[in-house]
């Protein structure tokens, strides 16, 4: 059978590198949901778009969002324009939880995510996979790891992709993330009740793509 997994946990715990992994070990298709969230707030601000609810909504309906999968690798397009490295800058990531809150966003990728994992055969990670968008899901993940080591995995990311960013600012701007990420009213990040929690701040990749394939084994 080929099986649902969903991945939710807050940034820097190492979801999409486990998740791309484990998906490929298992011959399965990764989706990426918060690089959707983060390619509405890079169409937002590249319209120039105030981040406020209806227009939020507006965008959300007409914004023409793909996912492609090119060996290994996901491409973001939106109306055919390749956005992958765009949609990391942190820019995008000071915007994107703000945009995430808005009610009809959600239900529009909802809508995407489950046609995206109806046939099985994929692992998803984002927030809310296990609580709202599949939560009949046959192996739920909950990723975590501190604050301290979550920040230095984003800093790492970033110096090697040309940014050299003050390591506490980063730090309060993931701590800043994960409260809007939690306190929301829609989806809030939690971890479903039947989700399996893994702390990685002591786990190596590799050990935690091991452990995520064995459950999906059993
Ligand atoms: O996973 P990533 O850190 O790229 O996600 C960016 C943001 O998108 C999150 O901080 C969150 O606000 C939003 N998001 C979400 N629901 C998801 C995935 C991401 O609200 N399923």
């Amino acid at each position: 059978k080929r099986l649902i997994v969903a991945i939710d946990g807050p940034a820097g715990a190492g979801k999409s590198t486990v998740a791309k992994l484990a998906a490929q070990r298992l011959g399965y298709t990764y989706i990426d949901t918060g690089a959707m969230y983060r390619a509405v707030a890079w169409q937002a601000l590249n319209d120039r778009i105030e981040p406020d609810n209806e227009s939020i909504a507006r965008l959300a309906h007409k914004i023409d969002l793909k996912l492609s999968y090119a060996d290994g690798k996901t491409e973001v397009l939106v109306n055919g324009k390749d956005i992958t490295d765009a949609i990391r800058t942190p820019e995008v990531s000071r915007l994107v939880s703000k945009v995430a809150q808005v009610p009809a966003l959600r239900d529009v990728m909802l809508k995407l995510q489950r046609n995206m994992a109806a046939q099985g055969g994929v692992v998803m990670d984002g927030r809310d996979i296990g609580t709202h968008v599949l939560p009949n899901a046959d192996i739920k993940i909950f990723l975590t790891a501190s604050i301290s080591e979550r920040a230095k995995r984003r800093w790492l990311e970033l110096k090697a992709r040309g940014y050299n960013i003050d390591l506490a600012e980063l730090e309060a701007e993931i701590a800043c993330r994960d409260k809007q990420d939690c306190e929301r009213d829609i989806a809030p990040l939690i971890a479903a009740t039947d989700a399996i929690t893994i702390d990685t701040t002591k786990l190596t990749i590799n050990d935690t793509v091991k452990k995520i394939i064995e459950l999906c084994k059993e």
